[in-house]
């Protein structure tokens, strides 16, 4: 994944982003800063384009006609290559813990996973397996911002997510009570309610809000021109306005998940039903197919998100507001099912599915029964 060239070229938010870039130009960018926003807004993509136009060797300016200038970046001088190079997280972050495995087994206990692209950043991701962001990341940051940067004007460090490790909390605290004038830090926070208050308080915050559907749809259609027109529309709808999630939307995935969760859910109005004995049988050969280990866990965890998309569809029909649908190509079928399943039942499985859900979340090693989960439905 490349970095959008230019400003310009980021998608949405504009206002947020011409602030950011106010400030920057004018030397007032926050020393603590929440970018807030939910998943796939480009929040990281931001946060990396921020960096870049603090830490530029040429420090390009873009003028308004009312004269207000505008930080930018090059994207070629070596501050800048050195920081896009950081553009993919995901990859950065999987070869920091495959740095990691490599290690004996006391030191890699010690080890906390960090990415630098440039000496005067560093991002801090959550650290697996809790991904949660630790003390010694925490104290990595403190350690290094008490020291000047070395290659560019600034030294920046990118919290790329909000739960922290109690401990580590209450020391990153500390560095924003008083953060050094050469420092910047920025956290990313899909739920800034996940930070404790203090912290809150001591960071200037920025909103990145959700695209609108229509303007997701046409990002598509210029973007993933493979995506049926028909489609488009699920998709947008899917990524719940986040330019980055609708662009890298896996349709087949989704699709092939959704029909497993669509299986608990008819099962479930089958047995309301009463008018036959439900047919377990395709929910059981389907439960099979989930295995233990850890492709099996991500295929739990796609499947328990469809259902949980698909439930919050039938409430949202027995709502009486069948415009908020996000599986729009199921409709029909989505109809017959809030039918015939009480608003009580729908109510229910929802809850029982949020606490299976924050259940793995917290112990990602546990291996979900299906099959209980499938009695659990059937019974509520
Ligand atoms: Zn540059």
């Amino acid at each position: 994944m490349a970095l959008p060239a230019t400003f310009n070229d980021f998608l949405g938010n504009s206002l947020a982003v011409e602030h950011l870039r106010t400030a920057i130009a004018a030397g007032r960018l926050p020393h603590s800063l929440i970018l807030s926003g939910p998943s796939g807004a480009g929040k990281y993509t931001l946060a990396l384009m921020l960096t870049m136009a603090v830490e530029c060797e040429r420090q390009p300016r873009d003028l308004w006609s009312n004269g207000q200038s505008l930080a930018s970046f090059c994207g070629v001088c070596t501050n800048c290559t050195r920081i896009a190079s950081a553009a993919n997280l995901e990859e950065q972050v999987e070869a920091a813990v495959a740095a990691r495995e490599e290690l004996r087994e006391t030191d890699k206990k010690e080890t906390r996973v960090l990415v630098q692209p440039h000496p005067d950043v560093l991002i801090i991701p959550p650290d697996p397996p809790q991904l949660l962001i630790k003390l010694g990341q925490v104290r990595t940051l403190i350690q290094r911002s008490h020291y000047l940067p070395s290659e560019a004007p600034r030294k920046i460090f990118i919290l790329t997510a909000a739960n922290f490790m109690k401990e580590a909390a209450n020391s990153l605290l500390k560095v924003l009570e008083e953060p050094p004038d050469t420092v910047h830090i920025i956290i990313l926070a899909e739920n800034p309610g996940e930070l404790l208050p203090t912290i809150r308080s001591r960071c200037g915050t920025v909103r990145l809000g959700a695209l609108p559907v229509e303007e997701i749809e046409m990002l598509l259609a210029d973007r993933r021109p493979e995506i049926q027109p028909a489609q488009r529309l699920l998709v947008a709808r899917l990524a719940q306005g986040a330019a980055g999630k609708a662009l890298g939307f896996d349709l087949t995935a989704y699709t092939a998940a959704r029909a497993d969760a669509l299986i608990f859910i008819r099962n479930a109005a089958a047995s309301s039903s009463g008018s036959a004995d439900p047919d377990h049988t395709a929910l059981f050969r389907m439960t099979e197919t989930y295995r233990a280990g850890a492709e099996g866990q991500q295929k739990t965890a796609a499947l328990l998100r469809s259902l949980s998309l698909l439930l919050e569809d039938l409430l949202l029909l027995s709502a009486g507001t069948p415009e908020l649908v996000r599986n729009t190509d199921l409709r029909p079928e989505l109809e017959r099912l809030a039918a015939a399943l009480s608003f009580r039942w729908i109510e229910q499985a929802s809850r029982g599915l949020d606490q299976v859900q924050s259940g793995m979340r917290r112990n990602l090693l546990r291996n979900l029964s299906l099959d209980a989960f499938a009695t659990q439905l059937a019974q509520s």
